[in-house]
């Protein structure tokens, strides 16, 4: 499943190969049922002869803002992804459930095999205040994030603190790659209770967040089986992970054998001894 670094870096891609300020002149769908909150003779009006203006991110979601204050917010889910391609670019008719087509020869192409993924469409002062972003918490690369705001979200909670990382309530953008990584990274215990953490391992944990998903939006996000920010493009963060997928190797800090264990029904990466309580 995308989390923030490979959202983040699907937007920067498409951003930085010209996605934005192109008239939208055609979108075709295979699947109607993707557009939440609305029909898809609604989104083709919604979008129709507008542009795309900018892309942002709220967590794991992306907003794209549309001319005349119009916005349509994308989630990924557990296989979304986005490419921007030639129109002539063949892509694969089964899997690829919209199409956007510029005026440029370009198409703003969605491609999902799991069909998971969400469209809603929103006035550009609405969505703030919609059902799924209101909910959201902060994530660790926003600026007013730090080790007090986690520890108000999940310091009173008995869960496990894996299961409270992976809350978009508690702190956005984190899924079960960097969950572990984090934990790994702060020397906690997956199993550890919310409100067993001290102040000190908040502030680790907070730090080691904004430092792990900051070089992993570096490095393009971690491909570790079918994700691509671009066509045919692997992030590179597969390449830094210490403990996820890391089963039966050595944990690079004290060479003790890496465990796999269920937390929450989420496969869950961590050493037993640097992470032994
Ligand atoms: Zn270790």
């Amino acid at each position: 499943m995308p989390e923030l670094p490979e959202v983040q870096s699907m937007i920067d891609t498409l951003i930085d190969d010209g996605c934005l300020n192109h008239k939208i002149i055609g979108v075709e769908t295979i699947m109607p049922k993707l557009f939440k909150n609305s029909d898809f003779k609604e989104f083709e009006n919604h979008i129709i002869n507008e542009k795309i203006e900018n892309i942002s991110r709220i967590g794991k979601y992306l907003i794209f803002h549309i001319s005349h204050k119009k916005v349509f917010v994308v989630h990924l889910r557990m296989e979304g992804k986005l490419f921007y391609d030639d129109a002539d670019f063949p892509y694969n008719k089964r899997h690829t459930l919209v199409r956007i087509i510029f005026n440029n020869k370009k198409e703003l192409r969605y491609n999902d095999t799991r069909r998971f993924g969400t469209f809603t469409i929103y006035n550009e002062n609405d969505y703030i205040n919609s059902k799924e972003i209101s909910k959201l918490a902060l994530d660790p690369l926003d600026e007013n994030f730090n080790w007090k705001y986690l520890k108000n979200n999940i310091s009173k909670s008995s869960r496990h603190i894996k299961t409270l990382l992976l809350d978009q309530t508690n702190v956005a953008g984190i899924g079960n790659i960097y969950a572990d990584e984090i934990l790994h990274a702060s020397n906690i215990n997956p199993l550890k209770q919310g409100n067993k953490i001290t102040d000190k391992e908040f502030k680790t944990i907070s730090d080691n967040a904004t430092k792990i998903l900051q070089l992993a939006v570096k490095n393009k996000g971690t491909t570790i089986s079918t994700y691509f920010f671009k066509r045919e493009k692997k992030g590179e963060f597969q390449n830094f992970l210490k403990v996820h997928t890391k089963k039966d190797k050595p944990c690079t800090k004290c060479k003790t054998t890496i465990e796999k264990i269920k937390v929450n029904g989420r496969g869950t990466y961590f050493c037993p001894k640097c992470q032994n309580e």
